[in-house]
């Protein structure tokens, strides 16, 4: 296993760490035996770094996977969600329950959960940082940073707005200019901060159902790997990168994965290694329906629609048709929950503004006419609900179990 060190603290985490978001699960529920033993064999192989979240809802789980000796032997990493919370006294209740799920002192790396300019604002407004001030000199924390899931302005505002010290964000070959991208990691790591990778594989799209355009590709290339292997060599090619997480819930997955973290040197990716990857990006742009490049100059709508983000879903939902379930229900639970108000397609109004300011020149009207007829429907209108009333649901266990500690 390889390490790198995070300027800020002096931490050396394993270039691979664990991402607990989908642990195996079997009959329909998580399997607890099954998963513990992933997570230990992971760690006895050099894994360093866990990372979970109060909404993954598997922190007692994880808890238990780490006692016997094996919390000693590795960073817990968790969030607090800004989409479940209303106050201050909010904020404190998760974190108790956060401390009590995991059967811990203290969390060594706490983040703010999936931030963009929405719930940023929301969370300065209940002064979250001198929050996460007061329970890091407490000792409860030994770490504060973010997840990030808006654009790169808001990224570069929150990396400047705090003495952070590491940060999550989304990044892989197709996503380089997308959220925080190239220049929100080289910005964010020339301040010291530690740079942990999520969605290497952009949810797996990249591994599974490999269109045969791209198949192509990657078979003429003279040295031989998975297209697992290929994205997360790219992403570990990169200097600024400390640790990239995979969610390995097959044991071949942590075995190919607990390879790759022994060999990933940074800027080992030959020329034309690179090059293969480019033509493979350049594929999948090709097989996208409607192009957008994630560069944001189209926004904020006045009406409260994340383009880029309808644009980004719809596109994968092309390119990746077998996961078109998967992506209706990701894009009805980010655009209407966890966005904070409803971001669809359906809300453009066409008032204009938007057009006059895209780069590519890109009808964006009528492409959102598409996608709000591809992608929503029956999925929009059943799973909001839902996932609201078992968000109020939580906060309610929460809130009741932090006034019984
Ligand atoms: S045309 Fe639609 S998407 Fe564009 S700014 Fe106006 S309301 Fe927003
Ligand atoms: S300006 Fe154009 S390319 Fe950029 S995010 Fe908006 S729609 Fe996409």
């Amino acid at each position: 296993m390889l390490y790198r060190k995070v300027e800020k603290n002096g931490d050396e985490l394993s270039v691979l760490g664990y991402g607990a978001m989908r642990l195996p699960s079997k009959n329909g529920r998580t399997d607890e035996e099954r998963s513990i033993k992933q997570i230990r064999y992971a760690i006895d192989h050099g894994v360093n770094y866990i990372d979970t979240a109060i909404a993954y809802m598997n922190e007692p789980l994880v808890g238990r996977a780490l006692q016997d000796g094996y919390r000693e032997k590795v960073k817990i990493a968790t969030k607090l969600p800004p989409w479940n919370v209303k106050n201050k006294e909010d904020i404190e209740n998760v974190f108790k329950v956060q401390l009590e799920n995991f059967n811990i002192e203290y969390i060594d790396y706490y983040m703010l959960h999936g931030l963009h300019a929405t719930n940023w604002k929301k969370m300065i407004e209940l002064d979250v940082l001198t929050f996460l001030d007061r329970i890091k000199k407490a000792g409860k924390i030994k770490n504060a940073g973010f997840s990030f899931h808006g654009d790169k302005d808001t990224f570069k505002e929150i990396v400047d707005s705090y003495d952070w010290d590491f940060c999550m964000i989304q990044y892989n070959y197709l996503d380089e200019e997308n959220q925080a991208g190239t220049e929100g990691l080289k910005y964010a790591a020339q301040k010291g901060l530690g740079i942990i990778v999520m969605e290497p594989f952009r949810g797996g799209n990249l591994t599974r159902a490999i269109p045969p355009e791209v198949q192509e590709i990657w078979d003429k290339s003279e040295v031989k790997r998975t297209p697992a292997e290929w994205a997360l060599r790219w992403v570990l090619n990169h200097p600024e990168v400390t640790c990239v997480l995979s969610g390995m819930n097959e044991e071949e997955h942590i075995e190919e994965n607990l390879k790759i973290a022994d060999e990933a040197v940074p800027n080992s990716l030959s020329k034309e290694e690179l090059d293969i990857i480019g033509q493979v990006r350049d594929k999948y742009r090709e097989l996208m329906k409607i192009g957008c490049t994630g560069c944001r100059y189209c926004m904020p709508c006045p009406s409260g629609v994340d383009i880029a983000k309808c644009f980004e879903m719809y596109d994968s939902s092309k390119i990746f048709p077998s996961n078109k379930i998967e992506t209706q229900i990701m894009y009805a639970l980010s655009l209407g929950v966890i966005h904070g108000k409803p971001a669809y397609a359906s809300n453009c109004t066409k008032c204009g503004k938007c057009e006059r300011h895209c780069p590519q020149e890109l009808p964006i009207m009528d492409l959102l006419d598409d996608v709000s007829g591809d992608m929503e429907g029956v999925i929009t209108k059943i799973f909001p609900p839902i996932f609201k009333t078992y968000l109020r649901f939580d906060k309610y266990r929460t809130d009741r179990r932090a006034r019984n500690m």
